[in-house]
Parts: C-alpha cells; sequence; structure tokens
C-alpha cells in the first residue's frame, strides 16, 4: 500500500478529457483574441495561484481541471472567470 502523501502528483492529479481540453482552449483562444496578453502583475498573481492550487500538476505544469499549460494561459488578458475551471483566480 502507498501512503497518500507520496503518491506521484501526476496521480493526484488527472488529466481532464479530450473534449474537455478542447472546450478550454476554444475558451482561451476567444479571451486572447478579445483582450490580448495579461499584465506581468496579472501573470505572476496566476502563476503563484496556481502553484498552491491542489489541481495544479507541478510535474507537467498543467491544470488537472482543463488541461492547459498555466504558464501560457496566465498570459492570456480578459475574464478569469472564464479562464480559471474553479474561479479561483481573481484577476
Ligand atoms: S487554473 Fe484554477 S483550478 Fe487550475 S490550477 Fe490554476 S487555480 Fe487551480
Amino acid at each position: 500500500m502507498v501512503c497518500s502523501l507520496h503518491k506521484p502528483l501526476a496521480m493526484t492529479t488527472p488529466t481532464p478529457s479530450i473534449r474537455t481540453m478542447a472546450e478550454s482552449l476554444l475558451v482561451s483562444t476567444g479571451q486572447a483574441i478579445k483582450h490580448g496578453v495579461a499584465s506581468d502583475d496579472t501573470y505572476r498573481y496566476r502563476l503563484a495561484t496556481c502553484f498552491s492550487c491542489e489541481h495544479f500538476n507541478h510535474k507537467t505544469r498543467r491544470c488537472g481541471k482543463c488541461g492547459c499549460f498555466m504558464a501560457a494561459k496566465a498570459r492570456i488578458a480578459g475574464d478569469p472567470r472564464m479562464l480559471c475551471p474553479l474561479h479561483v483566480w481573481q484577476r
């Protein structure tokens, strides 16, 4: 038996379905086209928030809920409620 504290991160943050990732990509692309690039402050805030989120996979650098690469997604300006699937981002 493996202690839950010692599970590999990939096992604790499952990859979402292809459909979920495709929908998230479409939303992100729409926000990027409409709003452009986020400021450096917003980018840093979002990454720090993801790094402390239980759904962030530190090994793959992807969100376990939407499957996006957060280093790229955090750079997209626009409505944070549409970009973070759990509405954790405040900006
Ligand atoms: S985008 Fe939201 S749900 Fe995903 S890792 Fe970041 S804070 Fe967590």
